[in-house]
């Protein structure tokens, strides 16, 4: 007698697939994007595992992912060959929502109140669980590589799923078998035509042959080789090749805002193929969030852990695909090989001189990117000795005086005569920093003062170096020095201190005791009478405030 475990989905799956089912969303045809994706990673699994456990692959060691379609029936079949999950793997994978990309995105759906929901299943891959866009029951029957337990997870998509042991007559010998029962606005995808579109749009790159059976029994039919898209020739890749690539590794919907593949030879030699998203992923500052980088040895996948670009170019996707790995390396062997330090230094330098190019060439694609990742780009001015200037110079800020981010290089040509310094005043939001009196006297001068309100401003400012012979300066620190600068439409104010101000002066530092270091008069306000500004050196104000609010 077999046994049915009957489970309720986590709260967020159960949100997800109610979104799901009940968008209006036109585009249901990233399902099958998603499903092959899935059976893709689990062949790679498989490929990896066997190297150090070939007789994983028994008799079948050829990777394959088969699409089987059932008209009479309404039914479309997806089927691998890869790892397989077991009884576990299978509760927790189609469960819960493991990804934390998938949890940040629930957030913003819920943020969004419903709205734009349907566009935000449509820009971002949501997995599995996508499969009930179309489907009305989902049947997965699996079984693990070197196990001789199947398994049969089965569920309506409406709050709960069942799991038990499968036949193994009925099960594939090994990988997964997924069976959508369509509904009837969705039996579309029992048609050869439609289903073999889609493959070749959307999945025309992942390494395993795709094939299609017409209907159950039929021969197969394949449409897609499997031929990795980076071991081609770049003259024989179209755009819509790289974007739809793009797609399928970064789960993204959009356009790739940079390409970048080049084949490196020499003391070390492997190919990169990576991309600079077009828009700014959910989870950008989940601190789980790691990168992405996948590194293959010779087309097998081995890892997406090894650290192939530094943390503050995590939002770069895509694959590094090396020989001059063995096969059988170790995780730790990687972190620790000659090889990993040399891809790291030399991926980092392309995707950062793409990136200036890019700057150069198309300022307008440049400030799009620089507002996805600016942010996080700027997390490598402290992490990354070695190329703060280079990432200072790429650096893009607004001034008090004009919303149009602008480079220091150009902040240094047009400082005025008698300034030493690049001002800069950090805080929560724009809105805030343009209302500060601090900014007085900067104005009054016409002396630009940049604006930073991301968090990771308050932390390198304070260790920047001199940018083409000025340091930075907090504007809330310390003296202002404007004294020597002319004011641009100056009434002559003398800014000698007169005998009423000094008297004031005695008087507040008199009745503020303890609670202030100093009290003096200052070129910086012009129209407010006081302002409260920090020592010369220690941290600026923001960063006292965030040092506080982190309990320190
Ligand atoms: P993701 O692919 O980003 O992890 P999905 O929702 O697409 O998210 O899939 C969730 C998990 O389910 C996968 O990570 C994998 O562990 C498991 N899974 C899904 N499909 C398969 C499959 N065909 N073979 C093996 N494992 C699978
Ligand atoms: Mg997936």
């Amino acid at each position: 007698e077999m046994s049915v475990e009957k489970h309720v989905f986590e709260a967020d799956v159960a949100k997800l697939l109610h979104l799901m089912v009940h968008s209006v969303y036109s585009d249901k045809n990233v399902f099958l994007r998603e499903l092959i994706s899935n059976a893709a990673d689990a062949c790679e699994k498989l490929r990896y595992e066997a190297i150090v456990a070939p007789q994983l692959l028994g008799s079948d060691p050829a990777p394959r992912i088969t699409l089987t379609l059932d008209e009479e029936n309404a039914r479309l079949i997806v089927e691998d060959n890869g790892i397989g999950m077991s009884r576990d793997e299978l509760v927790e994978s189609l469960g819960t929502i493991a990804r934390s990309g998938t949890r940040a995105f629930m957030e913003r759906i819920e943020a969004a109140q419903g709205k734009d929901g349907a566009q935000l299943i449509g820009q971002f891959g949501v997995g599995f669980y996508s499969a009930f866009m179309v489907a009305d029951n989902v049947d997965v029957v699996s079984r693990r590589a070197g196990s001789d337990t199947a398994w049969h997870w089965a569920s309506d998509g409406k709050g709960s799923y069942t799991v038990s042991t499968a036949d193994l007559a009925d099960a594939p010998a090994r990988g997964t078998r997924i069976t959508l029962h369509l509904m009837d606005d969705a039996k579309t995808y029992t048609a050869r035509w439609t289903v073999e579109r889609i493959v070749k749009d959307h999945s025309g790159h992942v390494p395993v042959p795709i094939s299609i059976v017409e209907k159950p029994g039929a021969e197969t039919v394949q449409v897609a080789d499997g031929t990795a898209l980076w071991t081609k020739q770049k003259s024989e890749i179209s755009k819509e090749d790289y974007t739809d690539f793009y797609r399928g590794v970064a789960g993204q919907y959009d356009e790739p805002a940079l390409t970048i593949h080049f084949r490196a030879e020499g003391r070390h030699e492997y190919t990169a193929l990576a991309f600079v998203p077009g828009s700014k992923p959910f989870d950008l500052f989940d601190p789980d969030r790691r990168g992405r980088m996948k590194l293959y040895v010779k087309r097998v996948f081995i890892t997406d852990e090894a650290e192939l670009l530094p943390r503050y170019l995590r939002f770069v996707r895509g694959l590094v695909d090396t020989a001059d790995l063995p096969l059988n390396v170790s995780r730790e062997m990687i972190q620790e090989s000659p090889l990993l330090a040399s891809i790291r230094k030399g991926l980092t330098n392309r995707v950062l001189t793409s990136i200036e190019k890019l700057a150069e060439s198309e300022p307008e694609s440049f400030a799009k990117l620089w507002e996805n990742f600016g942010s996080v780009i700027k997390e490598g001015i402290y992490e990354d000795f070695e190329r703060r200037i280079q990432l200072l110079a790429l650096a893009r800020f607004r001034t008090a005086s004009d919303d149009t981010p602008r480079g220091l290089s150009n902040y240094v040509k047009e400082m005025k005569d008698g300034q030493s310094a690049i001002y800069y005043l950090t805080g929560d939001n724009l809105a805030q920093l343009q209302a500060s009196p601090q900014l007085e006297g900067f104005r009054a001068r016409g002396i630009e003062v940049l604006l930073l309100t991301d968090p990771v401003d308050s932390f390198w400012v304070t260790t920047a170096p001199d940018f083409e012979g000025k340091p930075f300066k907090s504007i809330t620190q310390g003296a202002a020095d404007l004294a020597g600068i002319a004011k641009q439409n100056s009434d002559a104010a003398a800014s000698e201190t007169s005998p009423a101000v000094a008297e004031f002066v005695t008087f507040a530092k008199a009745t503020l005791g303890d609670a202030v270091s100093d009290v003096r008069t200052s070129d910086r306000l012009t129209e407010s009478a006081v302002c409260l500004v920090a020592p010369e050196h220690g941290p600026d104000r923001q960063l006292q405030k965030m040092l506080q609010g982190a309990g320190r």
